[in-house]
């Protein structure tokens, strides 16, 4: 067996570009620090729009090779930030985007919303009793926007997380792990709005701006117990998001979606820690670190 790296991070998202844009800086700072970062993606992001008109014929409705062809967008963007373990749920195309909500494409056979959670989030258990994760990060209960894989992704990482330390549950994946903390990715209403009104501000003449809330993970800033500042890799993070070209375009310190409106990039990336609860009474520092009071 092969020894673990002192602190091991486990990230589990939706589709390839999430990580990138929600963690791009955390993930590029611990890797760059040593520690194990995992990311774990549940969907090939299939149903995706297409931003550069070379390549719309990979799209769902004509050829539908978005999928393999975003696969190799995560692994360039993964080389950007420096991490080289990046999964796919149960395998790449196991499970399938299951595009925006109330769409027809929710109600494929293998669409990732209609997963069994309890399935799914065994192929997540295999994964963190693996690398062991003294820290996992995911989406919140509505996923951070509401689309339904980031719903279930939520829903997995939850119940995975559950399932990884019962000693009872699957012997035969390895020895029972408990996740010592587990968060959901937010940025703080105040720091979303400032971003935006400077963005209005400079105007730098995109075809539009994004409202506030087209950020997935807006809070009150009372629910944000961790910022962590990755300043110094915010040419990481760019560069990771760049590279996921069929669904960004990166204009530093700004980026558009498919939708062409503009929204800011956040190189301090915020979290709501859940586990342990943070105590509603106390008057706990925000943390700056994901592993901070880990006995790694
Ligand atoms: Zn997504």
């Amino acid at each position: 067996m092969t020894e673990l790296p002192t602190r091991r991070l486990l990230l589990v998202h939706a589709h390839p570009d999430d990580e990138s844009i929600n963690n791009g800086a955390t993930m590029a700072k611990y890797a760059a620090e040593g520690a194990g970062v995992t990311l774990v993606t549940c969907t090939q992001g299939e149903e995706g729009e297409i931003i550069p008109p070379s390549l719309a014929h990979l799209a769902a409705d004509r050829d539908d090779t978005l999928g393999p062809h975003r696969a190799t967008e995560l692994a360039a963007a993964m080389k950007e930030l420096g991490v080289t373990d990046h999964r796919f749920l149960a395998g790449a195309g196991h499970y399938r985007d299951s595009g925006m909500m109330n769409t027809p494409q929710n109600h494929r056979e293998n669409a990732f919303w209609h997963a069994d959670v309890n399935g799914a989030a065994s192929y997540l258990v295999q994964v963190i009793r693996e690398v062991r994760p003294q820290v996992l990060v995911t989406y919140d209960p509505d996923g951070g926007y509401g689309h339904p894989d980031h719903i279930q992704a939520h829903r997995v990482a939850m119940r995975a997380t559950e399932l990884a330390a019962e000693p009872t549950y699957r012997p035969d994946f390895g020895a029972p792990h408990a996740v010592e903390k587990v968060y959901w990715n937010r940025v703080p209403r105040p720091v979303a709005e400032d971003a935006f009104a400077r963005l209005r501000a400079e105007d730098p003449g995109f075809p539009g701006i994004a409202p506030v809330d087209d950020v997935p993970g807006v809070v009150d800033e009372e629910h944000v117990t961790t910022a962590i500042d990755g300043t110094a890799y915010a040419a990481a993070k760019t560069a990771a998001m760049r590279a996921h070209a069929t669904q960004i375009t990166v204009h530093e310190p700004w980026f558009l979606l498919s939708n062409e409106l503009a929204q800011p990039v956040f190189t301090t990336e915020y979290y709501e820690r859940v586990i342990p609860s943070r105590d509603p009474e106390g008057d706990e520092p925000v943390e700056t670190d994901l592993f901070a009071g880990v006995d790694a």
